[in-house]
């Protein structure tokens, strides 16, 4: 792992080994790092943070930095795409998507870091009042399985944009693709301890890190249980937190809406990358009048997707990313056959003798009230749910106890529009589905989590606000 510019081994020199989704093979052993290991690395961003190069650093270097490290990940494209879906199962051609996203994702991030600005402030005395923005400090980043190295992206391009330090810890699963990226940060010209990734445990590195009295702000993606945790961790130093966490995010489709469109974007919604989306479509709600025709073809197409190995070109969807994965979805499709009616799927992918695949799975004539409408899988099932009118969508849509994302499909855009100001989430869609850019705002309402990343917000969760009040008057204050 990389920790103050060098490649180190964990100081208790455990390792633990990381697996191909595909073949269940162990393809590599990363240091497992415990408390010491990540003291270490939170030493290191602390005091490149508070002395040498990096608080001298300009806004200008900094982004130059960035826009290096972008053309390095896009020169080597195709290495870090094989090694991301061999990693996570992801199909190749979804990876490439991927790691052409982070590249950007830090040349955004490169063009922002000079645009930072203060502010003046109309105070009304002889006085100049400003606001400067100053970077947070030292960010523990902590993020999922599901994106790797995008997911690393959107952590470190902001925070290194605005000035901070880094500690990222990968998912168990998946850290393969950020550790290949730190080969490349010392030749490029990181100074030692701006980034640093540590690979290990949720509770043995992650919850230290989380606790550590040097890291000042907090950066997580994942599940809600474990985001929980971290906020009652983070109690403890006050740190400042920000949360992105899982959905259930419903897919409203309207009896007037493209009929063909309408099936693809049902399914892309819940089974790109495996299902394993925190934005998933995985409630899909549709309106009585079109709703059999709608489960049918629905069903239908279902069964056409194309499974198979990551690498394979023609690969739709792959084998989910862990054995661990693999039983919990296993487990739901079992859940919603006692909740629900089985239309597609259901069970474990019988054509192949090895590899943690499920089949694309869809219940119809779910009730919301059901776990299968409730709970986030995080796998390749869909729960699809008629309902009876505009308003009876909205009060279903916003029945979760989440607000990550939800998408409305009309050709009626009074409609659409009607239901994208009533839906209680942090992303929607009209007439689609998943699209995501670095240049718009990314993050949830209720217990999706707080805070927001990528575009301008991303970048405000790693900076402070420092007033500053500059006394215009010659004359002493003359006040006793
Ligand atoms: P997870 O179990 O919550 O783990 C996420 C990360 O937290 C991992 O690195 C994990 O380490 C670490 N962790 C676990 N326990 C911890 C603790 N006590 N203290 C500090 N860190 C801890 O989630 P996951 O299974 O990897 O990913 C799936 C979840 O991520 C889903 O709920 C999904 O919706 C969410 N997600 C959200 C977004 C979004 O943008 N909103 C994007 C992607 C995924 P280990 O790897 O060792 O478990
Ligand atoms: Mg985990």
């Amino acid at each position: 792992m990389y920790i103050n510019g060098k490649h180190v081994e964990s100081i208790g020199g455990g390792w633990f080994p990381v697996y191909d989704p595909s073949t269940e093979e162990i393809i590599a052993e990363v240091p497992d790092s415990r408390e010491a290991d990540v003291d270490r690395a939170a030493k290191a961003a602390r005091t490149a943070f508070d002395s040498g190069e990096w608080p001298a650093t300009t806004a200008q270097q900094r982004g130059r930095l960035l826009f290096k490290l972008a053309d390095r990940i896009r020169n080597e494209a195709g290495k870090l795409a094989e090694l991301e879906a061999r990693n996570c199962g992801k199909p190749i051609v979804e990876a490439e998507m991927d790691i052409a996203d982070t590249a950007t994702c830090f040349e955004y991030y490169g063009g922002l870091a000079t645009k930072v600005l203060g502010h003046v402030n109309p105070v009304p005395d002889n006085a100049l009042s400003l606001s400067l923005r100053e970077p947070v400090g030292v960010a523990g980043q902590i993020i999922p399985w599901n994106y790797p190295l995008l997911m690393s992206a959107w952590k470190l391009a902001p925070a290194l944009a605005a000035g901070c330090t880094c500690i990222l810890k990968p998912a168990e699963q998946t850290p393969l693709t950020a550790l290949e990226m730190t080969e490349r940060l010392d030749e490029i010209g990181f100074p030692p301890g701006v980034v640093n990734v540590i690979s290990g445990f949720g509770e043995s590195a992650g919850a230290p890190l989380v606790r550590h009295p040097d890291v000042d702000k907090i950066a997580f993606t994942g599940s809600a249980a474990v985001g929980k945790i971290i906020l009652r961790n983070a109690a403890e130093s006050i740190k400042r937190v920000t949360l992105e966490l899982g959905g259930k995010s419903p897919n409203i489709f309207f009896s007037d809406a493209d009929f063909e469109a309408a099936i693809d974007g049902a399914l892309f919604g819940v089974f790109i990358n495996q299902g394993e989306v925190c934005s998933a479509g995985s409630r899909i709600l549709v309106e009585r009048p079109i709703y059999r025709k709608f489960v049918e073809a629905l069903a239908e197409k279902a069964k056409t997707i194309k499974l198979g190995a990551p690498l394979d070109r023609e690969t739709k969807m792959g084998p989910l990313v862990s054995k661990e994965q693999y039983e919990r979805v296993r487990e739901y499709q079992e859940i919603g056959k006692r909740e629900a009616k089985l239309l597609a799927g259901g069970g474990r992918a019988s054509s192949f003798s090895k590899g943690y695949y499920v089949e694309p799975t869809i219940f119809a004539d779910v009730d919301n009230g059901t776990r299968i409408a409730r709970e986030e899988v995080f796998g390749p099932v869909a729960a699809v749910i008629p309902f009876d009118g505009e308003a009876d969508a909205v009060r279903i849509a916003n029945d979760s106890p989440y607000g990550l994302a939800a998408a409305v499909w009309s050709r009626d855009i009074f409609r659409a529009l009607r239901v994208v100001k009533s839906v209680r989430a942090g992303i929607v869609w009209v007439n689609h589905m998943q699209p995501t850019y670095v240049e718009a705002p990314w993050g949830g309402y209720k217990q999706s989590g707080f805070g927001r990343e990528l575009g301008p917000w991303g970048i405000e969760e790693y900076l402070e606000t420092k007033q500053v009040y500059i006394n215009l008057n010659e004359q002493p204050i003359a006040w006793y």
